[in-house]
């Protein structure tokens, strides 16, 4: 286990020697110490981000992609220690910590062959004695800040990319999960990654290392994956030196089931959405949209597949939703309960928080269903990040759009239907970034994933992930 901060490929603690401990989210124990870091080496990881740059951008192609595929093959080798890590800091069970580490090392994959298409153009000039080329180029210096949802693929997500097109990275890692980051900085390391291109640097106090790296104008463009609220402060901070940024920030996904769907897809897509990650995801359905001739059948399907959960911390083998991240998830999943019940919603299975064993916190939510939520309830408006399904009942197509788009956030929607017309008709009408028709796990590598409203803008995956951490630049060439 690495627990010390990689800098310019040195494992070095902070300058103080100040360290703060990383804890097991079922259990409370402490896993590790880590560096609490702040504006010197936030600095410092700049420097060698900074020093870096000039060597790695130069490299060709094919001698950036080989690292890169030596780190995918790497993850791919270690899953196990990786996941075992990933499970005891982060709180989901086993099976999905593997899920992540090969999620997170297809990005890395998908990169290393997209460093080799990073191209250019060349446009017709408007007279004949001159040549215009365009040429795509590293914007520089980018910083990677991470939640710690995912702790390891939110990484892989944006310095895969970075690197590949030539960019040097300063990753600030979650304070709750530290070591998958340092895990994965060791892995950047041993496949060839050279000294400086990747950095990281934790801290317990995340302002000081924000405010360090928009301060520094070397700092080109900082990619930013957490809640709408710290992504406006970013976006502030963002104004002095005119820096770049991508958010991937909340979301408050509408899951619509029509008449026509396929019941059992819909409730197995559901099931993928909503309680993956014990419902800490950004992209797990918030707002369940069931239309009302089918939705007594869809609850009594839903309730036996929620049947077949197990609340379980990660070393429990049949464990299928682990605990909540920490005592204030827990509240909040509480207060949304809480207020939906006393605005009339029912809770239909689950709405208790469990230790389901001695010696596990008081963090395990059970699957809940509420029926009769209404719009304005709290769970409505806000992400409950948990493992809570509230249910509103609709009569019309026209309807469900309208309440599905009804929010501020833009991140993922779903919906199940088998007309076709009406896929495309609902495609197109729902605002939002990312959409599952017929589908309730659309992420993938080669997906340009990402939210429109307050759910931020740029895009993860896909050559369009690259094109974010490039720089057009046109030489118009006189002859
Ligand atoms: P968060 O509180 O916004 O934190 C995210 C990251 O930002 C952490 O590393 C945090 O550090 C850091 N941070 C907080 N304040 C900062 C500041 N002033 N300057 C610089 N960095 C700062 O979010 P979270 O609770 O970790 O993550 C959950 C949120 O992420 C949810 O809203 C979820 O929807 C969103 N999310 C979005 C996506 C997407 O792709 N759109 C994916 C996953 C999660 P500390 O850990 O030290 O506080």
């Amino acid at each position: 286990m690495h627990t010390r901060n990689l800098i310019g490929g040195e494992w070095v603690g902070a300058e103080s020697g100040a360290v703060f401990p990383v804890r097991n989210p079922a259990t409370d124990e402490t896993l590790a110490e880590v560096p609490d870091c702040g504006t010197t080496e936030t600095a410092r990881a700049i420097d060698a981000a900074a020093a870096a740059f000039e060597g790695w951008r130069a490299l060709p192609a094919h001698e950036r992609s080989a690292p890169l595929r030596r780190l995918s093959d790497l993850m791919l080798a270690e899953v196990e220690p990786l996941a075992t890590l990933l499970s005891r800091e982060q709180g989901k069970p086993l099976a999905e910590a593997r899920g992540e580490i090969r999620y997170g090392a297809s990005f890395v994959e998908w990169a290393a062959e997209e460093a080799k298409r990073v191209y250019g153009e060349t446009i017709p000039a408007s007279t004949p004695g001159k040549r215009i080329v365009v040429l795509r180029q590293p914007v520089g210096v980018v910083a990677a800040i991470t939640p710690w949802n995912f702790p390891n693929a939110m990484i892989t997500r944006k310095i895969a990319p970075a690197l590949a097109v030539g960019c040097t990275a300063v990753v600030k890692p979650a304070e709750q999960t530290p070591l998958s980051a340092l895990a994965l900085g060791d892995l950047c390391a041993r496949a060839g990654l050279p000294a400086g291109v990747v950095n990281i640097v934790t801290g317990r106090d995340p302002a000081p290392i924000g405010a360090a790296l928009f301060a520094d104008p070397r700092v080109r463009h900082v990619s930013f994956t957490g809640s709408t609220e710290v992504g406006r402060v970013l976006m502030r901070q963002a104004a002095a030196n005119i820096t770049r940024l991508s958010l991937e920030l909340g979301g408050h996904a509408p899951f619509i089931v029509f008449e026509d769907a396929d019941l059992d897809k819909a409730v197995a897509g559901l099931m993928a959405s909503k309680f993956r990650n014990a419902g800490q995801t950004c992209i797990c359905a918030n707002r369940v949209l069931v239309q009302e001739s089918i939705a007594d059948e869809f609850v009594a399907r839903l309730r036996g597949a929620i049947a077949g959960l197990q609340l379980g911390p990660w070393d429990s083998p049949d464990a299928t939703v682990g605990p909540l991240i920490d005592d204030d998830a827990v509240a909040k999943v509480e207060r949304h309960i809480a207020d939906a019940r006393a605005g009339g919603a029912s809770v239909r299975t689950g709405g208790t928080v469990i230790s389901p064993r001695a010696g596990l916190a008081r963090r395990f939510v059970e699957p809940t269903i509420l029926e009769g939520v209404k719009p304005g309830m709290l769970c409505t408006r806000e992400e409950t990040f948990g493992p809570v399904v509230p249910i509103t009942r609709f009569a019309t197509e026209a309807e469900a759009v309208r309440l599905a788009n009804d929010t501020p956030f833009g991140l993922a929607a779903y919906f199940y239907t088998r007309d076709a017309s009406r896929l495309i008709r609902v495609a197109e009408a729902l605002e939002y970034g990312v959409v599952g028709a017929n589908d309730g796990a659309p992420s993938t590598a080669q997906a340009p994933f990402g939210g429109v409203k307050h759910s931020g803008f740029g895009r993860e995956g896909g050559k369009h992930a690259c094109q974010d951490y490039t720089e057009l630049k046109y030489v118009s060439i006189g002859l």
